[in-house]
């Protein structure tokens, strides 16, 4: 038995009839790491001697019959923009390169607790800016499905390495599809759930009121089991709510295209009208199919603000890029120019110029300009009032309708190395963000890998804290596709 293959739940139940070890399964996935990495380059960091102590440990509380949780011996990849303590944290820039986390973060403390095994940390553009890892100072994440293209972004280390076994399962940040988009391309399944779900302690903001942390796993069960550990209010995140309904009871057996009946589905008419792929387009009317095959209802649904979202998005989110980056000043913590400086002014724009990379600069640069005194009226307040009013369009829709339903993205992954302008780049965002842009839990489920061996995603969006009935809609969407 390869057992880099199996399920997360699928590691649990082994280890409980004693199939093997949680130190073989350990071994074996750093023999794959190693085996498979140079050329994946998920992996920033890996933590194989923490693993491995982690391991025995838990083998032995096994032998001890304690009581442990679902996800006790489980290998666990994680973005690099969140906080293991002792352990590196690059945000795949430069500025943080030799950046030594102090603590954990809150939802690290809960998988730690839990006796997840964490293996090392994962690429990502920088500072989760991005959609290929293009972006990632440690240069680009390969999609295990064709070497030739992207893992995606910017989760693309967390999704690339669940596809290629590198992890079993891997923890991303979303602020606008990060999770979602490259498990799309990636062929495996991605999840954020409600905004408020996760604690944010000890995860580096891109832009505070977009980003919530997600799941990236092999399948629905697998990303159920993992956010039931890492949900949960938390005092040192104030945005933080929890959400009780990531501890329901889900059934994983039996009639799982039941779930599906009578559940209405509504794709907005203003998503069919942009340019997608054929193989997409293709993808997405046999998942139509599917869904219809199975009782459930689906039909298109007109909302006139969605026509606004990728300038309402940028505005928002480089607005609050541009605040939280200006913590990285070289002074407390980051990259440090070795040229000579006369004053502190030029030492923050000389070390500041060296760290980051050219998206980053970008949006620091537009960020700033929208929020500055003369344009803040202008951009900030104006997009601030288009969200209110995209909030009250998606209410609206889910009056009358369950999930939001699209493409996860108009187009495949992407070539290492084509050239795609940077509108088309943000434009490729459009499915994915209006669940940031309402705080709504989303997910992207994979459909079977075609001839081209390419993968496309199809996304659920529900509204808030309706993350039982999306991912009951999904056990019953991924089982009608195993038919
Ligand atoms: N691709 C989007 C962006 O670049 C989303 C990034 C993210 O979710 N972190 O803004």
């Amino acid at each position: 038995m390869n057992l880099t293959e199996l399920k997360a739940w699928e590691i649990a139940d082994g280890l409980r009839n004693k199939d093997f070890s949680c130190e073989d399964i350990t071994k074996e996935y750093f023999k794959n790491i190693k085996a498979t990495d140079d050329e994946i380059n998920a992996y920033i960091s890996t933590m194989e001697d923490e693993a491995t102590k982690k391991a025995k440990e838990v083998d032995q509380k096994f032998v001890n019959r304690e009581e442990l949780s679902e996800i006790a011996g489980v290998p666990i990849s994680i973005k690099d923009n969140i906080s293991v303590k002792n352990v590196g944290m690059t945000c795949g820039s430069k500025m943080l390169e030799n950046y030594v986390s102090p603590y954990d973060a809150t939802l690290i403390s809960k998988i730690k607790n839990s006796d997840g095994i964490i293996l090392g940390k994962v690429n990502l553009d920088e500072f989760a800016m991005g959609q290929s890892t293009r972006t990632s100072y440690f240069g680009v994440t390969k999609n295990p499905l064709d070497l030739t293209r992207v893992s995606g972004g910017s989760s693309g280390g967390s999704a690339a390495s669940v596809a290629s076994r590198e992890a079993a399962i891997s923890i991303g940040t979303d602020t606008g599809g990060s999770v979602r988009q490259p498990s799309s391309f990636c062929g495996v399944v991605g999840v954020k759930p409600t905004y408020g779900s996760i604690s944010r302690f000890g995860v580096t903001s891109m832009a505070n009121t977009f980003d919530q942390a997600g799941v990236v796993a092999r399948d629905v069960r697998d990303a159920i089991t993992m956010l039931n550990i890492i949900e949960g209010r938390d005092e040192k995140d104030a945005t933080s709510v929890g959400n009780s309904c990531l501890k329901s009871e889900f059934n994983f057996k039996g009639d799982l295209e039941e779930n599906l009946k009578g559940v209405k589905f509504a794709i907005p008419s203003a998503f069919l009208d942009m340019d997608i792929d054929p193989i997409v387009k293709g993808e997405f009317e046999k998942a139509i199919e599917v869904l219809k095959s199975n009782g459930a209802i689906v039909e298109s649904y007109k909302i006139d603000s969605l026509k606004y979202l990728i300038e309402t998005y940028n505005i928002l989110v480089n607005g609050e890029i541009s605040s939280n980056m200006s913590r990285f000043d070289s002074v407390r913590f980051g990259h440090r120019t070795q040229r000579e400086f006369s004053n502190i002014e030029e030492m923050y724009k000389m070390s500041r110029g060296e760290g980051f990379g050219n998206e980053v600069k970008r949006r620091i640069m537009i960020g700033t300009h929208i929020l500055s005194l003369d344009y803040a009226k202008d951009y900030y307040e104006k997009a601030q009032k288009v969200r209110g009013l995209i909030i009250k369009e998606m209410n609206d829709l889910y009056n009358s309708f369950d999930i939001m339903l699209c493409p996860t993205a108009p187009c495949l992954s992407l070539k290492i190395d084509s050239e795609m302008s940077l509108t088309e780049m943000y434009q490729s965002d459009l499915y994915t963000i209006p669940a940031n842009m309402i705080g709504a839990p989303s997910i992207s489920l994979p459909m079977p890998i075609g001839e081209n061996g390419l993968s496309v995603g199809i996304e659920f969006t529900a509204n808030r804290f309706k993350d039982k009935d999306l991912l009951n809609a999904a056990l019953g969407f991924e089982r009608s596709l195993q038919k």
